[in-house]
């Protein structure tokens, strides 16, 4: 049977180590505390490793693969994996396959070529990576290369945390137990833990390789640095939900399978905003898994684009005056028996666990607004939040109709009513009534209920959940913990919750926003309220180290203040590092394509403009195009030797902040105005001479 025609139950999770395959492979005693590692948050006995490693190698050895490796998420927000092969030498010049529990549990790659922000000296170059058993194993296939990849967190010889999965680990632990220490207190005894879980939506564009291959910026920067709009752009809003192209939806089928094989339960999918635009969205999962499976997806997705002769783009920002791309993540608590602590009921006003959960994220998102800023303070981020874009640099939360309603009612002393939906009905006698939601959607709030989870929209495309995702834990948690120490010590626990919510319901009105984010006037109207709103990535990335936040961090045991100083140190690093990169490309395709390009069709005019005077022939048109191109290509060029100073300096100034402003305040706005005489130029020059593919031909060409 191909590959194609399997059913997709037999394909879904089958290059997965997973419960199924280890119930089967492992004995009864092994598997039970492997079971009960992973669902009580203990760690696993040391000599149950042996056993488990010698049941994956065989497994994996079935299945092809030669190699294992330990596969890890270290600061550059990307992963990282180094190769190991089983083979190990016998004395009479053959191999056996061999995998030890030790290789299984550690790895030691040499830490010294990942960003530490100065958490490791040079002479330190050693690092540990630790198996992270709460996130399956599994196989992958690269051309004939066939892998074991054991999910790890990665660590100095200190113990400092060098990745984004240790704090995601133990900010999950944080939440687990203050969660579980209010629902206590609330009366619910039989919940062991709770987990935050995640099901993040992606956004990618494609366009044709042959275009990707004949555009430096997009190659080294992953966005186009110049380009003038295409006289179509997403007016038309015909391409959102639209019919799938056909190379696109075999594209897609193709992705799907491969997700499937690795246990990636890929749902969704369907075009975007923007044209050349599209979305993918898997069944939710833990937080921790959902961020590994992201990670398998943006590859997955980049690596099938390839053999399809496209090319995936994840920038945040690939295309000037067109929508950009965000990872919108749904998130909420589930208990280990199954509660949601995120679904309202049909009566949310008596759902006391609901409305108590509830407010402590709105408390947190209010209380810690910047620092959740800050999580998704990228480069290319700053394209959309705050730049005229989806959505706005200004955090909000919106609860919708029927739960401000009870928001309201709460700030006054108890909620007693919950308005309903109702019945839709289409005036149509073939078509059933609909039932109709308690709320409306809205499409345009960074941070939305949507239903039984909230749904963070400020998040790039590029970036990994981890970050955002430990920060709302570690923020959540702490309210919860404030609740939780309240209501321990309550003699009436139930009078003392009203009051809590009742105090959250007035200090947290503010952030509460349900119209329309991208006007004018909830700008003025955020600012009358006192909410931040911080448009530059490095203004942002500045707040991270404000006390409070470094409390926070501290008070939930997810990152020291030392981890926190690192970090920051290298986002603000990266940050300097890519507008460095864009200016440098942008540099190089202005002197060594484009002015030449514009050299020789100046000469061209200006040949033309000789011959007609010299045959007799008025020559204005000819003459004033001319002129009208010389005097762009000399502000090009007065631009472009701003941006070279700019560079210059650059190179000269001292430590990460300092470059980090710099290109705030001179890089980048040289890059803008360097690109405003180009795009000009584009507009005004033979379009066969153009070096560069248009927007019009890579948004619209498939
Ligand atoms: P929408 O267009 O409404 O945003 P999608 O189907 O594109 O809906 O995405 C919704 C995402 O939210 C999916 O990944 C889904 O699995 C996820 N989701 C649903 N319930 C939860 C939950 N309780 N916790 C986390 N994510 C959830
Ligand atoms: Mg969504």
């Amino acid at each position: 049977m191909s590959e194609d025609s399997k059913m997709i139950t037999e394909i879904f999770g089958s290059k997965v180590f997973n419960d199924s395959v280890m119930r089967q492979r492992l004995p009864k005693d092994v598997y039970k505390s492997v079971k009960k590692a992973i669902d009580g948050r203990q760690s696993l006995a040391p000599v149950l490793a042996g056993v488990i490693a010698n049941a994956m190698k065989d497994w994996a050895i079935e299945n092809g693969a030669t190699h294992f490796c330990h596969w890890f998420q270290p600061m550059t927000g990307l992963t990282a994996e180094k190769h190991d092969s089983f083979i190990s030498p016998t004395s009479d010049g053959k191999v056996i396959m061999e995998f030890s529990g030790k290789e299984l549990c550690q790895g030691e790659p040499d830490a010294s070529s990942f960003p530490s922000g100065g958490l490791r000296a040079t002479f330190e170059a050693r690092g540990y990576t630790a198996w992270d058993c709460t996130s399956p194993v599994f196989i992958k296939e690269d051309g004939k290369n066939i892998v074991l990849y054991i999910p790890s967190a990665f660590c100095s010889y200190t113990g400092l945390a060098l990745d984004k999965k240790t704090p995601l680990l133990r900010s999950m632990d944080a939440l687990d137990r203050q969660a579980v220490r209010v629902l206590s207190a609330l009366g619910n005894k039989t919940s062991q833990h709770v987990t935050a879980t995640l099901g993040p939506e992606q956004e990618y564009f494609l366009i044709d390789r042959s275009f990707y291959e004949r555009r430096l910026d997009l190659i080294l920067t992953g966005r186009t640095l110049f380009g003038a709009a295409s006289p179509r752009g997403q007016e038309m809003e015909d391409h959102y939900f639209g019919t799938i192209h056909e190379r696109v939806a075999s594209f897609m089928h193709e992705v799907n399978v491969e997700l499937w094989k690795l246990g990636v339960s890929a749902k969704t999918q369907h075009n975007e905003v923007a044209p050349s635009q599209y979305e993918l969205a898997p069944v939710f999962t833990t937080v921790n898994v959902a961020t590994d499976h992201n990670h398998l997806v943006m590859e997955t997705l980049q690596k099938v684009a390839n053999r399809h002769n496209f090319v995936c783009l994840l920038h945040e920002k690939p295309f000037a005056g067109i929508n950009g791309s965000g990872k919108h993540n749904n998130w909420s608590m589930v208990t280990d028996d199954g509660i949601n602590l995120l679904e309202p009921g049909s009566t949310p006003h008596d759902n006391m666990v609901f409305l108590v959960m509830l407010c402590a994220v709105v408390r947190a998102v209010d209380k810690y607004a910047k620092l959740l800023r800050g999580s998704v303070a990228n480069t290319g981020n700053e394209h959309r939040l705050g730049a005229n874009e989806a959505p706005p640099a200004i955090v909000s939360v919106f609860l919708g109709e029927q739960l401000t309603d009870i928001f309201n009612q709460l700030a006054k002393g108890g909620a007693t009513s919950s308005k309903q939906g109702g019945e839709l009905k289409l005036g149509v006698s073939t078509l059933p009534p609909l039932p109709k939601d308690c709320t409306d959607r809205n499409r345009t709030s960074p941070f939305a209920f949507t239903g039984n989870k909230f749904e963070f929209r400020m998040v790039g495309s590029t970036q990994s959940t981890a970050g955002p995702m430990f920060v709302l834990n570690t923020i959540v948690a702490d309210i919860l913990a404030e609740i939780a120490d309240e209501l321990e010590k309550a003699k009436d626990v139930k009078s003392s919750a009203q009051k809590i919510l009742q105090k959250i319901a007035n200090e947290h009105q503010r952030i509460i926003f349900n119209g329309d984010n991208y006007t004018d006037k909830w700008v003025a109207e955020a600012e009358k309220r006192k909410l931040p709103n911080i448009r530059s990535t490095v203004d942002s990335l500045a707040t991270i180290m404000d006390e409070e936040n470094v409390d926070v961090f501290d008070r939930q045991k997810v990152l020291s203040k030392v981890e926190l100083e690192a970090r920051t140190e290298i986002l603000l690093e990266t940050y300097g590092r890519q507008i460095n990169i864009e200016a440098r490309t942008m540099l190089s395709i202005a002197a060594r394509q484009i002015m030449p390009a514009v050299v020789r069709y100046s000469r061209c005019l200006a040949d033309t403009v000789n011959a007609l005077k010299t045959a007799g022939i008025d020559a204005k048109v000819q003459e004033s195009m001319l002129e009208k191109i010389s005097g762009l290509t000399d502000s090009a060029d007065k631009a472009l030797k701003d941006l070279e100073t700019s560079i210059e300096k650059y190179a000269n100034t001292g430590d990460a902040s300092g470059k980090a402003e710099l290109c705030r305040d001179l890089i980048v706005p040289a890059m803008c105005e360097l690109r405003k005489f180009v795009d000009k130029l584009e507009m005004n020059i033979e379009a066969d001479v153009w070096p560069l593919p248009t927007y019009a031909e890579m948004l619209f060409l498939k």
